[in-house]
This record gives C-alpha cells, structure tokens and sequence, in this order.
C-alpha cells in the first residue's frame, strides 16, 4: 500500500513536471491561417497556372497526367484538381483537434464536411473561373468519401466554384486512395492539361503511399511537369509527406509515430 502510494505520488510529480506535449499541427495550422507567406504561395501557384492556361488549351500535345499518354486532338481540355487544401480550407478542422487536443478521427472530420462551412484557398476560385470562361471543364477527384459527395457539393457551390457537369464534377474515393483509375476514367473523354494538389498522389499515383526514398525519385523523375502541368499547393500540416514518416501505419500510437518522425530529423 506504502509503495503504491509512493509510486502514484513520484509518477504524478514526474508528470506535472513536464512540459505539456505540443501538438504536431500547432505550428503548421497556425501558418496556413494567419501567414500572408501561405497565401501568397497559393496566390503564385493559380496565378502561374492561369497563366498558361491559353497555351495549354492551343497545344493539342500538351497533356498532364500520366494515364494519358497520348490522346485524341479533337477531345475537349479539361482541369482535374484535388479539394481539400487544394480548393478549400479545412484548417478550422484542424485548429478543432488543436484546441481539444484530439486527434483525426472519420466522425469528426466528417461532421466538419457536412456543415459545408469551409472557405476556400487563396486563387483557386478565379483559377476554376477562368478555366472554366475558357471552355475548359472543371474536374473535382478528392478522396472524400461517397457520402460525402453532397455536402462537397454545396460548399463547391457556395464559394463559387464551378460545377458545370453537376455532382458528376466531383469524382469522390471508390476503393482506393490512388486517384489514376479517376483520372483515367477523365481522360476517356477529356484532355487533361493541367492538375493541381496539395498532395503529389494528385498528379500520379507512384506518389500515394509511397516510401520517402520512393517520392524523392519520382519527384526528379518528373521535375518538368512542375510550374507547367502540375501545380502544388503548400500543406505543412497532413499529406502523405507526413505518412510516409511513420510508414503510413496510421493505427500507431501518437508517440510511436512521433518517436518514428524522430528518427528522420537531421542535425548537426
Ligand atoms: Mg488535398
């Protein structure tokens, strides 16, 4: 009995001792939302690809994703872009796990998505426009689930993006995470010129889920599609650059995957 109080009073007197563990978003959510740096890199992404949208449009060669090699001169172009943190906001979903210091879970992520309520990012709305003023058909290919598919709908709508083809303009997740087999389903009847994400499993699928060594190759691999047919957006606070820290085994203990993190940070 003696010791068991001594244990508790030593364990208790350890714990409050301690600085509080800081939450790995802290940081990273707090920039997207109050940085002008973060807004200015959105701004010079859909900026840069407005830009060469005319271009796009008149060079019949120019394609985008890797499941459409080549294609049909005559198809119309299209525009696939990714949602969350690539068109809209989703960091008051983030500053929520902050504050109650809880960690992502489906039934909250989810209950934020169907409120519909997120804004979106800085550009993305006039970039969607001016696709769309331009004959180019407006993509959505998330990995929101099915039943979310509505309540994407009406935020798309309520902020102003285009959705000319209806709910068919969102392509939701089916069975996988990787977004080819969408993209390929697109590209049978559109010509892909441009795609843009915060994630790089948004321009191909060798990205998803991929080990770091993996990603870093296929980033020089196609280093040229960047700044021309692929724009990506800045994400510090998920992705699965975070992931493939932890080896994507997301069941982990928070500290598991924080000691993992650990091991990947260079110092001198
Ligand atoms: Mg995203």
């Amino acid at each position: 009995m003696k010791f068991t109080v001594i244990f508790l009073f030593s364990f208790l007197l350890l714990n409050s001792c301690r600085p509080p563990q800081a939450n790995d978003l802290f940081q990273a959510v707090l920039w997207m939302q109050t940085s002008p740096e973060y807004q200015a890199q959105c701004l010079q992404t859909y900026d840069q690809a407005v830009k060469l949208l005319p271009q796009a449009v008149a060079d019949t060669g120019w394609l985008a994703a890797l499941e459409q090699p080549s294609c049909d001169p005559t198809l119309p172009p299209a525009v696939i872009l990714d949602v969350d943190e690539t068109v809209l906001d989703n960091s008051p979903y983030e500053g929520y796990l902050i504050r109650n210091r809880q960690e992502y879970q489906t039934e909250s992520w989810e209950r934020w998505c169907q409120l519909a309520q997120a804004k979106p990012i800085p550009g993305a709305v006039e970039f969607c426009r001016k696709a769309e003023q331009s004959g180019i058909k407006v993509f959505y290919v998330t990995n929101r689930k099915a039943n979310l598919h509505e309540a994407t709908f009406q935020n798309l709508q309520k902020t102003g993006f285009p959705l000319s083809l209806g709910m068919k303009s969102i392509l939701p997740k089916t069975t996988s995470s990787d977004k080819s087999e969408r993209r390929r389903q697109i590209a049978g009847e559109y010509r892909i010129i441009m795609l843009i994400g915060d994630n790089l499993g948004d321009m191909a699928g060798i990205f998803t889920g991929s080990a770091i060594s993996v990603r870093q190759e296929a980033l020089q691999k196609y280093a040229s599609n960047f700044g021309r047919c692929w724009f990506i957006l800045p994400n510090p606070a998920y992705g699965d650059w975070d992931g493939a820290l932890f080896g994507f085994d997301y069941k982990l203990a928070q500290e598991e995957q924080r000691r993992l993190k650990e091991t990947r940070l260079r110092s001198f």
